[in-house]
């Protein structure tokens, strides 16, 4: 008795009292024997055959197919070529997680052995190549590695699992929009919680990354159509040159974020467009500019929306353009703030610190002010949301790199690479682990 006793003693010394972090070491066993026995052909299936946005049909029906045979009732075509995919698993909360399907018009040219060679034509009628250029096919991926976990540890939570394969983040920006307007919420259910994640290059492999602000910013396509007066080139004087008004209004744009704007508050002002004249002495009729706004609260497009019709109209004024032939602002569209609630984020992550220790988190900074249109799900009605990041690129590429080697490709690089298995395991690790807390057992 006394001897098995202090075996016993001895195996605790050895391999730890049972805690969290040994329950945890078996969800991450059970991802890796998932990725080595299904997870990761599916993966260089994804990435060999990858669709533009809206034509992503061969995506979405084997994504349905996958979640089905996990166990989930799957509706297709839902915004075009989106896909809903339920469990329902006792009370509790509807939560949402959320993958993005769609490749990339770039040609790939990163030598690997399940390189996609693919064209295809786009929702435009025009033949591309096509490749996932982005780590979509990551999302998808791990969207069903966390499918096969959560079904499979079906006594481990309480409560309903939405996962969304969505079409067209990348080039028409307005997959998700697509599925909201096709009353998502309504045929459905509104999730009390929503979840996604972005595979990132620039973060080490097995890495975490979450914002407790905007994880994206929002943006909007605005136009400025500056009338003039023609005139002949040798004569100024008998018309008004939009090519110059237009300059100063370039100019004097730049004032928004550098002197309204709270110097601690992000906003961009890009003039990316500048179109005018066809004949070096006519004095034209019009300039169009076309500019993305950027911002990361309500209150930032305001003021910024706000000042760029402030000033285009009355630049036009102070040129001497008559009342009714001023500049005209138009808004062509655009994407909300993703916004990550602070409360959720932080009491995810407080879950992720327990269960896979500090060093999971990346130190890592937003960078730039992209967009992402996740927001169009969350913000109206507002669903309170967390969107994190994934690392994707293994750290011995960033020493490669720091050591004058070959650079680490970026998103949307036609030599674009993410290390799959790791990149995949830490995506549904981190998930299933958040989708644990808020779903717990009842
Ligand atoms: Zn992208
Ligand atoms: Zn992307």
């Amino acid at each position: 008795m006394m001897q098995r006793l202090m075996i016993s003693l001895t195996l605790i010394a050895l391999v730890g009292l049972p805690s969290l972090a040994s329950a945890n070491d078996e969800l991450i066993a059970a991802v890796k024997a998932d990725y080595d026995a299904h997870l990761g052909t599916l993966f260089k299936h994804f990435h060999a055959n990858p669709e533009h946005s809206f034509v992503e049909h061969k995506t979405a029906s084997r994504l349905a197919a996958e979640l089905r045979s996990a166990g989930f009732e799957v509706t297709e075509k839902v915004g075009r070529t989106g896909i809903v995919a339920i469990m329902e698993n006792g009370p509790g909360p509807l939560v949402m997680m959320r993958a993005d399907m769609d490749g990339l018009p770039v040609k790939e040219l990163s030598g690997l052995p399940y390189a996609s060679q693919a064209t295809q034509v786009n929702d435009d009628g025009q033949e591309f190549p096509v490749m996932h250029a982005c780590g979509h096919d990551v999302h998808i991926t791990s969207l069903v590695g966390t499918a096969r976990r959560m079904a499979a540890e079906k006594g481990s939570w309480s409560g309903t699992l939405m996962l969304i394969g969505q079409p067209a983040e990348e080039w028409k920006i307005s997959g998700a929009q697509a599925m909201h307007q096709d009353d998502l919420w309504k045929r459905f259910g509104q999730p009390d919680f929503a979840l996604a994640f972005h595979v990132a290059a620039a973060i080490e492999a097995g890495k975490i990354f979450v914002a407790e602000s905007a994880a994206y910013s929002g943006a909007d396509s605005v136009d400025i159509i500056v009338p003039g007066i023609g005139a002949h080139g040798a004569s100024p004087h008998r018309g008004k040159d939009p090519i110059l008004i237009g300059s100063q209004i370039v100019v004097a744009l730049q004032q928004l974020v550098s002197r309204e704007l709270d110097p601690r508050e992000p906003g961009v002002v890009t003039v990316g467009v500048f179109r005018a004249g066809n004949k070096r002495n006519i004095i034209g009729e019009e300039a169009v500019l076309e500019l993305t706004v950027r911002s990361d609260s309500t209150k930032t497009r305001q003021t910024l929306l706000e000042g760029i019709e402030r000033i285009a109209v009355n630049t036009g004024r102070a040129a001497g353009l008559p009342e009714d032939r001023l500049p005209r602002v138009e808004l062509r569209g655009g994407v909300p703030v993703t916004v990550n609630d602070v409360s959720l984020v932080k009491r995810i992550s407080s879950r992720w610190r327990a269960e896979l220790g500090d060093g999971v988190f990346a130190d890592h900074e937003r960078q730039g002010m992209g967009a992402e249109d996740f927001g169009f799900l969350t913000t109206d009605p507002y669903i309170p949301s967390a969107y994190f990041a994934i690392g994707g690129t293994p750290k011995e590429r960033f020493d490669e790199e720091a050591a004058g080697g070959k650079p680490v490709p970026s998103h949307h690089s036609p030599l674009f690479e993410i290390s799959p298995e790791p990149s995949v395991r830490s995506g549904v690790v981190a998930t299933v682990i958040a989708l644990k807390e808020l779903m717990p057992v009842q």
